[in-house]
């Protein structure tokens, strides 16, 4: 079986590795940098990043507070900056051994259907065409760059520049108050760049569970970051400081002046360059339209990650790329999509897993919500980090659990407890019923679970 990946993302790579240990004869096609967006541009840089600022707020806030004096610290940008090309390199080298170690062929080029069987791959070289039985699609997406007067002045950036400046900005406008936007905004503040958000939604990361995002507002209106919402970007200009916005609320208009502007205002599906309609694959808004097994219109195309459209986020990409490779090699995919986690890595983290209590709410759930606050948890105390809550949301006829949210130390990590407990249809009597290690931040969970029927051992 001869399958053809167009993508060596999460998605691409991932399923290139399941269909290779399926026993298929599989080619990756990559146009950059096996890992996509993910290794390259997103999750594992804006992380590096976020570590060292993360520790800078320690040396400037709580380390004195836990008994360490640190004179002079500052941040060495270049050092930063090699340190995350490293890790990145370092990580890009690793899928590369993965993919040689499952004999899966990568072919550097750029790929576009020539029919339903075969593939054109353009690159310095010159041109190929691959013959294919299956062919999976895993291009993966851009950020969208709304037409605005003003947009294409220099300094106004997307999340591809952001994370790799000459040097830390004076001051940053960001566009959108969503996942990244957030994250950025966390960084940056946190290394000492004055961040506005512009957000037009009444809440930033209002596709979350509102009562874990409130400490992360909180957090980021005490580092100094200003919140705007419901408020629209309409221009740009240059200005004697620099950028001048020009935004539009409720309340009127206003102006803001910053030396970089980031548009993170979302991002669209990478399609239009691969002759899909040569292959007879149907795309809606540019994403490319998928069964639930991930495959397109067309019998022998699959389309992972990404270029799907949907929720954009790399775990999803390769769960995808598991269910596409496992289907095309006559298995029975088995994952859950119920137990994806959401993820935000700012400081506090925030995490969530099924339904939040408003969505469980609309789908006519009667439901139980226990919650914890992260200051009654010792370890969090010991560690000197107690934003945050834990939320369980639980069916209140059998107390099947419907959701966890955790914002606060660790939550990302955390949040497999929910996931798992989704996944196993799990009660919250089947939570407080495990035993939980102390010191822990996990412990937070148990008494959320315990709070749940009003018996929380440690809330007041
Ligand atoms: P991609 O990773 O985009 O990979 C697609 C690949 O296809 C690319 O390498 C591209 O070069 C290649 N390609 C495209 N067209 C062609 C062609 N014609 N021929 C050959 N190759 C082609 N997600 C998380 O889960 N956690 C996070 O913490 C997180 N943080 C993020 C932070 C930022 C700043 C950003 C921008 C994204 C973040 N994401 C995060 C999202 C995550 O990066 C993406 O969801 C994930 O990378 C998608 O994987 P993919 O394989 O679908 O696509």
């Amino acid at each position: 079986m001869k399958i053809v990946i167009l993508g060596g993302g999460p998605g691409g790579y991932v399923a290139a590795i399941r269909a290779a240990q399926l026993g298929a004869e599989v080619t990756v096609v990559e146009k950059d940098k096996v890992g996509g967006t993910c290794l390259n541009r997103g999750c594992i840089p804006t992380k590096v990043l976020l570590h060292t600022s993360v520790e800078m707020e320690n040396v400037n806030k709580e380390f004195k507070e836990i008994g360490i004096d640190i004179k002079g610290a500052e941040i060495n940008w270049e050092q930063l900056q090699r340190r995350k090309e490293t890790i990145v390199n370092r990580l890009v080298g690793g899928v590369e051994t993965l993919l040689r170690s499952n004999k899966v062929t990568k072919i550097a080029g750029e790929g576009s259907f020539v029919n339903s069987r075969q593939i054109k791959i353009k690159s310095d070289d010159g041109e190929i065409i691959l013959d294919f039985d299956y062919a999976i699609i895993a291009t993966g997406s851009a950020p969208v760059i709304i037409p605005l007067p003003g947009i294409n002045l220099p300094g106004v950036i997307t999340s591809d520049e952001v994370l790799s400046l000459k040097e830390i900005p004076k001051s940053m406008v960001i566009i959108g108050g969503g996942v990244i936007g957030t994250e950025i905004a966390s960084i940056y503040s946190s290394l000492g760049c004055k961040v506005s958000i512009v957000e037009m939604l009444p809440d930033i990361v209002s596709n979350m569970d509102q009562d874990i995002v409130k400490p992360l507002k909180d957090k980021l209106l005490k580092n100094g970051v200003e919140i705007y919402n419901n408020t629209k970007l309409e221009s740009i200009n240059n200005s004697s400081n620099g950028l001048q916005l020009n935004v539009s609320s409720s309340s009127g208009k206003i102006t803001i002046q910053a030396e970089k502007v980031l548009l993170s205002i979302g991002r669209r599906p990478v399609t239009e360059n691969l002759s899909l309609e040569k292959a007879g694959v149907t795309t809606e808004k540019g994403r490319v339209k998928v069964n639930k097994n991930m495959k397109t219109n067309a019998d022998n195309i699959y389309a992972v990650g990404d270029c799907t459209g949907g929720a954009m986020l790399a775990h999803i990409s390769s769960a995808q790329g598991i269910v596409a490779a496992e289907h095309i090699m006559n298995r029975k995919p088995q994952i859950d999509f119920k137990t994806i986690p959401y993820c935000v890595y700012t400081k506090p983290e925030l995490a969530g897993v099924g339904l939040t209590e408003k969505q469980a709410k609309e789908r006519g759930y009667a439901i139980k919500v226990g919650i914890a606050p992260m200051y009654i948890n010792g370890k969090s105390i010991i560690e000197g980090d107690t934003d945050g809550i834990a939320k369980y949301i639980a069916d209140a006829d059998t107390g099947e659990i419907l959701g966890l949210h955790i914002s606060g130390p660790r939550a990302t990590d955390l949040i497999v407890e929910g996931a798992l407990a989704i996944r196993l249809e799990a009660t919250i009597d089947e939570i407080t019923s495990t035993i939980h290690a102390h010191p822990t931040v996990g412990e937070i969970l148990h008494e959320a679970a315990h709070s749940t029927y009003g018996n929380a051992i440690h809330i007041p």
